[in-house]
């Protein structure tokens, strides 16, 4: 049991976004009672490179993919808010429905990309990354969007924003998942849309375009390859079996609580040693 029940809410934009980078460490903090909430901002209605489908069928099936997938990484609520994918998402709606959650939901903690990553060249990775952490930092705020709190959530103040992956910002925490590996992979193979995306860096001779049940098998252990792969290249790095890698700020309302690290680091001091957390 935690010693502090925490409110963790994952904001990403595509409903497999969380398989590679942080689902590990979701369905470690479920196991410790930690409750988790995850809201994927579109539907993935273009996230395939089959071509017998059509949009709504992908929709459908990769939210089947993902309510599977939650389900196993212990995940309690899981909101789509249906935005189409590829570059459609309002910013400025997004972040007043994600200050309504990160209200709702009283979160203390966001999970979501790093908007500020070098070559990410996904809209929605951007747009999400910068108004989940916006709403974090500005949830707290009584005065903004007071309809909200008319209708009856109270302002909150969301202490922690982890973005996942590792293009941005060097990671200043690890997180152990060697327990969780195995509902990280079984998870993440529930995401057939995203093992065709796959075939093109993993398996030339498979036309993603049409694959077969026995393609989507090929596909599959190269993605448990992958995934096993990633985590102990990761975990290596600070002793771990198996790891996943995270940029966590801390915010203010309003701001990172970060001055102090930017400062040192413009004066060329390097990053302070990652932690395992
Ligand atoms: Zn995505």
């Amino acid at each position: 049991m935690a010693s502090k029940t925490l409110n963790v809410l994952a904001i990403f934009a595509h409903p497999d976004d969380l398989s590679f980078f942080c689902s590990g460490t979701l369905a470690k903090w479920a196991e410790q009672e930690h409750k988790i909430y995850a809201i994927c901002v579109t539907s993935g209605n273009v996230g395939t490179l089959r071509t017998d489908l059509k949009m709504e069928e992908v929709a459908k099936m990769r939210e089947k993919e993902l309510r599977a997938a939650n389900e196993i990484l212990g995940v309690k609520e899981t909101l789509i808010l249906g935005y189409p994918d590829g570059g459609f998402i309002n910013a400025p709606e997004l972040r007043e429905k994600l200050v309504y959650y990160v209200r709702k939901y009283k979160a203390d903690r966001v999970v979501t990309f790093d908007p500020w990553v070098a070559y990410e060249v996904h809209p929605d990775h951007l747009v999400v990354g910068r108004m989940a952490s916006e709403a974090a930092a500005f949830a707290a705020f009584p005065l903004l969007y007071p309809e909200q709190i008319r209708e009856g959530v109270e302002p909150y103040a969301c202490s922690e924003v982890w973005f996942m992956g590792l293009l941005g910002h060097p990671p200043n925490c690890f997180v152990d998942i060697s327990q969780t590996l195995e509902k990280k992979v079984r998870a993440a193979l529930k995401f057939e849309a995203t093992l065709t995306l796959l075939a093109r860096l993993f398996a030339p001779n498979i036309d993603p375009t049409r694959v077969t049940s026995e393609d989507l098998k090929t596909l599959s252990k190269h993605a448990d390859t992958l995934l096993r792969f990633m985590a102990s290249t990761i975990g290596e790095k600070v002793k771990l079996k198996a790891a996943e890698a995270f940029f966590v700020q801390k915010t203010l309302p309003g701001h990172f609580d970060n001055f102090q690290q930017i400062m040192l680091e413009m004066l060329g001091n390097p990053p302070e040693p990652p932690k395992i957390c």
